[in-house]
């Protein structure tokens, strides 16, 4: 695909020309871009009103130092960000993520992926998303605390559980948010739901940690049962061995999968007799250890170095769960001719623009991120309203409400996908459907919505 109509060229132009260099932004935003001419078409009042080119500039960007010392006494220092992108239907809602790759650029990015996605969860949540380029690996958790208490220390004149709500995402697990909370708490003196991803005893939901990779499965179900297949007896090659990618692995074999394949940045594992979750939770979550260690718990699997190979695992199903672009042409082209009918992002944007649009050319069930990873998000908007009328649910409340919104953002996005005349495509039909709820907001509320 590719912007066709001036007016959006123009608008593309100019995004490019001031963020030229953010070029995760700018793939994000081409997307959107292409998937939303025909909605321009039929309503010329978005044109004249500026929504594209207002949705395109966040709201405010804060940039901070996040000075902190280290177990030796050494000062160090680091950059934090919050980019509030929109508040058109609700307080600014997206994770932080702590990773030394953290820039402008992918927290723009994922940023504006979150106003869509928040959108389609069809709770009120505007997007946003932080984070820092600190690297949590290998510190010790005094270290880890004393970061998580500096960022705050900075974060909390920016945000309000009326205002921006954050979560965690790469990097940012249960621990850092306890610490994090812990300060805002201690500043404010007030004890509100400010982050989400919060642990149990203190104002987290239950299954907020499963959310995401939960929410990935049941989008992935409702899409294929659809299209007349489902997980029943299907290999499952699954990217990472975080949060997402493990409660996808414990979903997916429930659903009647096998995982055959997990990774971490290093490398991949590879076991026909199906990958327990429970080990790599052990792994990852326990020991914080590499995926090679499987092999001491099941010496019959494989481990091979270097992490893209796992795309070259034949499967029917493949949820990239690890990273931005970690999946691209070569590897989408190995994964269909190895029989892969079936690809759902449960990573932010984890497919190249090109391998995206090879598995739609090539009719592969495609669940795009916004739309299959948006889970997480819908259980945080859960946690906020826990929070609010301090009132925990069970986790099977709240599971089959993640469910349930799962199974609505399929059905939202493949009926805007129909009514646009692209029937079957999700990437068009999930754009068209979150940006549509966003945009009315935005004419509602004047200029400055
Ligand atoms: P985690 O930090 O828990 O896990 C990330 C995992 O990905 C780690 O296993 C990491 O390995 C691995 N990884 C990183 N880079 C690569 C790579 N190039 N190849 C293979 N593996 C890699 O993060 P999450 O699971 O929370 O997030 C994963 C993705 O899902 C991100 O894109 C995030 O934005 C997105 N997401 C997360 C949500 C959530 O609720 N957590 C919600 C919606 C989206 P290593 O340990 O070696 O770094």
């Amino acid at each position: 695909m590719a912007i066709k109509s001036a007016y959006l060229k123009d608008v593309y132009a100019d995004v490019a020309k001031i963020d030229g260099e953010q070029y995760e932004f700018l793939q994000a935003v081409r997307e959107v871009l292409e998937s939303v001419e025909p909605v321009l078409e039929r309503r010329p009042e978005l044109k004249k009103q500026g929504i594209i080119p207002r949705m395109l500039e966040p709201e405010r960007i804060i940039a901070f130092r996040v000075p902190w010392v280290d177990d030796s006494g050494q000062v160090r220092v680091n950059r934090g960000y919050r980019v509030q992108f929109s508040s058109a239907i609700g307080p600014y809602k997206g994770g932080l993520r702590f990773h030394p790759s953290v820039n402008l650029s992918i927290v723009k990015f994922l940023g504006f992926e979150q106003i869509f996605k928040n959108s389609l969860t069809g709770l009120p949540l505007g997007g946003g998303k932080g984070g820092a380029n600190f690297n949590p690996k290998g510190k010790s958790d005094e270290e880890v605390m004393r970061f998580c208490q500096s960022f705050m220390t900075e974060l909390q004149h920016h945000i309000g559980p009326d205002t921006d709500v954050p979560a965690g995402d790469i990097g940012v697990g249960s621990r850092e948010v306890g610490f994090m909370f812990g300060q805002y708490k201690r500043l404010h003196n007030e004890f509100t739901g400010v982050i989400t991803g919060k642990g149990t005893s203190f104002g987290g939901s239950l299954a907020r940690t499963e959310a995401t990779g939960y929410g990935v499965c049941y989008f992935t179900d409702e899409m294929l049962q659809a299209g007349g297949k489902s997980f029943q007896g299907q290999s499952v090659v699954i990217s990472g061995s975080g949060n997402v990618a493990i409660y996808a692995n414990q979903k997916a074999t429930e659903l009647g999968g096998t995982v055959i394949a997990m990774s971490d940045s290093n490398g991949y594992i590879y076991d026909p007799n199906g990958i327990d979750y429970k080990i790599i939770q052990e792994i990852k979550e326990g020991k914080r250890a590499r995926i090679s260690t499987y092999l001491d718990y099941v010496p019959s699997a494989k481990y091979v170095e270097g992490c893209s190979g796992i795309w070259t695992v034949p499967c029917g199903v493949a949820l990239p769960c690890a990273t931005q672009n970690e999946l691209d042409l070569e590897s989408a082209k190995t994964l269909v001719k190895q029989g892969c009918f079936a690809v759902a992002e449960g990573a932010n944007m984890p497919c190249t623009q090109e391998a995206m649009e090879y598995f739609v050319q090539q009719k592969v069930f495609f669940a795009p991120a916004k739309a299959a990873n948006a889970g997480g998000v819908a259980t945080s908007g859960l946690e906020m309203t826990q929070d609010s009328i301090r009132m925990p649910w069970s986790f099977e409340e709240v599971d089959s409400k993640l469910h349930e919104i799962m199974q609505n953002i399929y059905h939202n996005s493949a009926n805007a996908a129909a009514e646009y005349g692209v029937e079957g495509n999700l990437v068009v039909g999930a754009n068209i459907a979150g940006f549509l709820k966003v945009a009315d907001a935005m004419l509602w509320q004047g200029v400055c919505g």
